[in-house]
């Protein structure tokens, strides 16, 4: 794969900072014609950003709708040219990853408390604003960079590393990540439009007051979500609508003290009524319906909608949900502890077979901050059969233990950065 200076003006065949160059397909015709950024993770990879800010700023110089990067496409509508996104992106790696001061691309970005994206150069150390006018600051700053944890890691093993002897300095890195396609390659968020709009609480809680005055006589309507659903949809709604019957029934009879007229049962009613793709129930209109039966506050809600809310395409599915699920969660650690039990019952008893790819659900329900680190944490602890049974819980436990190890050393290193910060 021919790779390019990551600044282009520099003509120095051995300028170390390199990105392969874009490759892009255009497919499609007439109105669905769009173009498919073939290597994004790579090239995003190399700049340290995550693709998702790359494709949003071609969307946003191209007037165009872009696409979450599911199963890594990444899609702008309409036909581009690779050439001409090539000439985009310079503009991106300008304005959002090269140092103000000394243009090195060796940056990475956070999020100032008085709300300015910084650009923190690792070559000269300066700390460079990011201009807030442009539209993919706004983006940026609702989907904020992650704490990347991960760059932490990296960050322990250089040093045990150079201690080892070995010559690798600081700099060098940026070229092994784009050489190895791992390294610090940002956890990748399937962040999509709805996330981008509502994604925080505050933004939800006003979306709520907006809808509020409006009249929902339109129900599931037309949404941005143009994910696709296979046809075994259906089958597998059924079995999980059966298992989430049953759940309910379980909690019913467990929390009688409460002595309601089983609202969850209506709850789930009115949630099967909403249509086939779960992704077509609107966030607000559920949020309303939980208000209506008093259920919004109440701490097995969360379970509810843990098995609600999710199907195969969990891994997907998180991400535009964030915003109302962190409203309905945030509310106590019980709230925590049922969401994460709805998943372990969602994933261990109906679909097994999204066992291996737990680790990256929690990773999702974590990056959103849906669920606190805490929480899942001492959730990982042991298998308990509160939620399923205790072999269950164990799968589910073990199945996570990728996850809950990553999720235990972030946090060593965390506390390791801070006996240094002290010094
Ligand atoms: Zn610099």
């Amino acid at each position: 794969m021919a790779t390019i200076n990551i600044r282009r003006d520099v003509t120095d065949p051995f300028y170390r900072y390199k990105m392969e160059k874009i490759l892009s397909k255009i497919e499609g015709k007439g109105n669905g014609i769009k173009s498919v950024i073939v290597n994004l993770p790579s090239i995003a990879n190399s700049l340290s950003r995550p693709p998702i800010y790359v494709v949003k700023y071609f969307g946003f110089e191209l007037g165009a709708q872009t696409n979450t990067g599911d199963h890594d496409r990444w899609i702008i509508n309409g036909a581009h040219e690779a050439t001409k996104l090539q000439d985009l992106l310079d503009g991106f790696i300008t304005k959002f990853v090269l140092c103000k001061e000394c243009q090195n691309p060796e940056t990475d970005l956070s999020i100032s408390k008085d709300q300015n994206i910084i650009r923190n150069c690792k070559a000269c150390g300066q700390r460079t604003k990011v201009d807030p006018r442009l539209k993919l600051s706004g983006y940026i700053l609702k989907n904020p960079p992650q704490k990347d944890k991960k760059d932490k890691k990296d960050k322990k093993e250089r040093k045990k590393s150079k201690t080892n002897g070995d010559e690798n300095k600081e700099g060098s890195n940026s070229e092994e990540d784009s050489k190895n396609g791992n390294g610090h390659v940002q956890p990748t968020s399937n962040l999509d439009q709805y996330a981008a709009e509502a994604g925080s609480d505050d933004e939800f809680t006003r979306t709520i007051t907006d809808a509020a005055n409006k009249i929902s006589a339109d129900g599931a309507g037309e949404d941005q979500h143009a994910l696709t659903t296979d046809t075994s949809e259906k089958a597998i709604r059924a079995r999980q609508n059966n298992e989430l019957t049953a759940a309910i029934e379980r909690l019913a009879l467990a929390e009688e003290e409460e002595g309601e007229d089983d609202p969850y049962g209506q709850f789930d009613e009115w949630f099967r009524a909403q249509g086939d793709k779960l992704e077509d129930v609107d966030d607000i209109d559920i949020y309303k319906k939980l208000q209506d039966l008093g259920l919004e506050t109440k701490h097995k809600t969360p379970q509810v909608l843990a098995q609600c809310l999710f199907n195969k395409d969990i891994v997907k599915q998180i991400a535009p949900r964030a915003g109302m699920l962190k409203k309905i969660i945030g509310a106590s650690d019980r709230h925590e502890r049922a969401f994460l039990g709805g998943i372990e019952r969602l994933i261990g008893k109906d679909y097994p077979e999204l066992l291996p790819s737990l680790p990256t659900v929690l990773h999702n329900i974590y990056d959103k901050e849906i669920v606190s680190e805490d929480a899942i944490l001492k959730w990982g602890e042991k298998a308990s059969k509160r939620y399923v049974d205790t072999a269950t819980s164990k799968k589910v436990k073990a199945a996570a233990a990728p996850f809950l190890t990553w999720l235990q050393e972030a946090d060593e290193d965390d506390s390791e950065d801070d006996d240094e910060d002290d010094e």
